[in-house]
C-alpha cells in the first residue's frame, strides 16, 4: 500500500482534482481511502429513535478510490510517486521518487 492514513494527498482527477487533505482512513479492500475535507457529501438526516437530536444536514466525507490520489511528499512538497528502496540498516522504505525523503 502506497498510502497510510496521516499522510497528505492530492487529488488528481474528479471533481475534487487539486485538492489536498490529511487523510483520515483507508480501506484496502473496497481500494478507497477519506481525506479530510475533500469529497463531502451531504446527508440530509431525519430525527429518529437512533438519532434524537435529530434532522438537518449533516457534512461528512465521502471515500474516493485510491487512484484518483497522489502522495504529497512531506520533503518537497510536490505530488509525487512513492517508491519503496531498502535504508540503511536494510529495512525497505517508502521514498519520494523526486526527492528521495524517506516517508515513514
Ligand atoms: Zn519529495
Amino acid at each position: 500500500m502506497r498510502i497510510r492514513s496521516q499522510d497528505t494527498v492530492m487529488v488528481i482527477s474528479g471533481n475534487d482534482k487539486g485538492k489536498r487533505g490529511r487523510v483520515l482512513s483507508v480501506d484496502r479492500e473496497a481500494g478507497t481511502l477519506v481525506i479530510e475535507g475533500v469529497h463531502r457529501i451531504t446527508r440530509h438526516m431525519r430525527r429518529s429513535q437512533r438519532n434524537p437530536q435529530g434532522g438537518g444536514r449533516l457534512q461528512k466525507e465521502a471515500p474516493i478510490r485510491l487512484d484518483k490520489v497522489m502522495l504529497v511528499c512531506p520533503g518537497c512538497a510536490r505530488p509525487t510517486r512513492v517508491g519503496r528502496i531498502p535504508n540503511a540498516e536494510g529495512k525497505r522504505v517508502r521514498v519520494c521518487r523526486r526527492c528521495k525523503t524517506e516517508l515513514g
